[in-house]
């Protein structure tokens, strides 16, 4: 065999193991019994170790580096792919193998900790797992860097290839001058909110009711995906014809629901869209988190919480729960699924205050990995930042520094693609606009036109033009925060009856 039959021969067991292995997961979220636990996990480690061997194959890396540097007999997707597994290989490689493994060994119990951390409002108890995970993270920035790539430019880049410190802090400068003193006039402006919405039942059948209408509003593929429930919603898709969406009712707040299964099947949409040859390669699914999440929240925020949407679909949701809704308008509604709230809560932030949560967490890592701060001093710096850019501070880390699990998993430089994903899809919002209007679309319950169009300038390309290209290619100009600052502001002086 030739290196490409080998790198493609390989290819092929690699995915068939990729599968089975997702396949384990989703199931443990969704339906695995408790008693099969162990056992389920059992065979993972037999799955993974084969999965591995076939992924570290020497034949399989000899192929690699030597594509890697004689590409010219390749197809065009092939180079890009050859290149993207180049670089993962390439750092694999610079990572000293038992630091791997002693690292993989510290995340499978810092989970536990933080959440019994959390729950107990311990951040003590917490402190030295989380110093060991940013010692291993700051070792890790040294083995990956490169010429260009230094300090947590090296982490940012993992999560949103191509975005640096200096692009992240352009972005959330913008945000600190011209967002958060218009957030701290929007926030006093007094909105009067129903109680049958906010002290509302709503019975879990009739949300199913109305988030299994929505599957067929958005045009989500069930012949190629299914909505299941589960703790915390998420979307898990390993190629086109197989992407996975769940939802998470809570009876006592039926937008819970709602913006989950709208926000999941946006993820899901992309990956869904792209050209589905490239799901036998390593070319399939999104190209970064970033991207990602610019979907997720396009469907979510602009065409969900937009009025247009609600023009067409609140009768229906008023027929699922005739009772809950009696004497509520329309605007009634929409003002309350876009009720503006300093909290201290990230994951239950509304709209417009949201990307304030992640300036703070940016900040905090930057200083983590840029600048002297240690771990022990977290807490404080947190509630300091919280003040700053929202005016609270949180009353117990419980509220504050331990809310969230991606620090104990290591996830340094992720939080900033969340932000930087709402800002991309009102840059997307803004060009997808002269081409029609979005509204009127909206409104003649048009979305697949809208599905249409993102298909044609994103999805499609899975993996193969860099976040930083595709954002240029689609929008006709590089990343601009002020597309999303503006959106903002409209929709809020509006809604709010503010005066512009
Ligand atoms: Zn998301």
């Amino acid at each position: 065999m030739n290196h490409l039959e080998i790198y493609l021969a390989s290819r092929k067991q690699k995915l068939a193991y990729q599968y089975a292995l997702w396949l384990l997961s989703w199931d443990q979220e969704t339906e695995t019994p408790e008693g099969a636990m162990q056992y389920r996990s059992d065979q993972i480690e037999v799955l993974s170790t084969l999965a591995y061997e076939v992924e570290m194959d020497s034949k399989r890396i000899e192929a690699i580096d030597f594509l890697a540097t004689h590409p010219e007999s390749l197809t065009d997707d092939l180079k890009v792919e050859i290149k993207r597994v180049k670089k993962d290989l390439d750092q694999l490689r610079k990572i000293p193998k038992q630091e791997y493994i002693d690292f993989q060994v510290l995340l499978s119990s810092a989970g536990h900790i933080w959440s019994n951390a959390k729950k107990n409002n311990d951040f003590a108890s917490y402190l030295p797992t989380l110093e060991k995970v940013i010692t291993y993270q700051r070792k890790l920035v040294k083995y990956l860097a490169t010429d260009t790539v230094k300090g947590y430019d090296v982490l940012l880049d993992l999560y949103e290839p191509g975005m640096t410190v200096v692009d992240y802090d352009h972005f959330f400068n913008t945000l600190k001058t011209d967002l958060v003193p218009f957030v701290l006039k929007a926030s006093k402006v007094k909105q009067t909110l129903t109680r049958k919405l906010t002290k509302g039942h709503f019975p879990k059948a009739a949300q199913i009711a109305f988030n299994t209408y929505l599957l067929s509003v958005f045009k989500y593929d069930q012949s190629k995906g299914v909505l299941k429930q589960s703790a915390h919603p998420f979307t898990s898709g390993v190629a086109s014809v197989d992407t996975r969406i769940t939802t998470a009712y809570h009876e006592d707040d039926l937008r819970s629901a709602i913006f989950s299964t709208i926000h999941e099947m946006g993820h899901a949409i992309y990956e869904q869209q792209v050209k589905p040859e490239y799901d036998y390669t390593e070319l399939k699914g999104g190209v970064s988190m970033g991207i990602h999440e610019s979907q997720s929240r396009f469907y979510e925020n602009m065409i969900g919480r937009s009025d247009a949407f609600w023009d067409v679909h609140y009768e229906k949701l008023v027929e699922t729960s005739p009772k809950q809704f009696k004497g509520i308008t329309k605007d009634a509604f929409v003002k309350y699924i876009n009720q503006v709230k300093r909290d201290f809560i990230r994951v239950e932030a509304d709209e417009l205050t949201y990307s304030l949560h992640v300036m703070v967490r940016y900040e905090i890592e930057k200083q983590l990995f840029n600048g002297k701060l240690k771990a022990k001093d977290l807490p404080k710096v947190w509630n300091r930042l919280y003040r700053q850019y929202l005016g609270l501070t949180p009353k117990t880390d419980t509220k504050g520094v331990l809310q969230d699990i991606h620090w104990a998993f290591g996830s340094f430089g992720y939080f900033p693609t969340y932000a930087l994903g709402s800002a991309i899809s009102a840059q997307i919002y803004h060009r997808m606009n002269q081409d029609f209007h979005i509204e009127s679309v909206v409104r003649e319950n048009n979305i697949q036109r809208i599905n249409q169009w993102l298909k044609e300038h994103i999805h499609q390309y899975g993996k193969t033009i860099e976040p930083k290209d595709l954002i240029i290619q689609s929008t006709q100009e590089p990343f601009n925060p002020q597309y999303y600052v503006t959106y903002l502001k409209e929709k809020y002086t509006k809604i709010l009856g503010m005066e512009a």
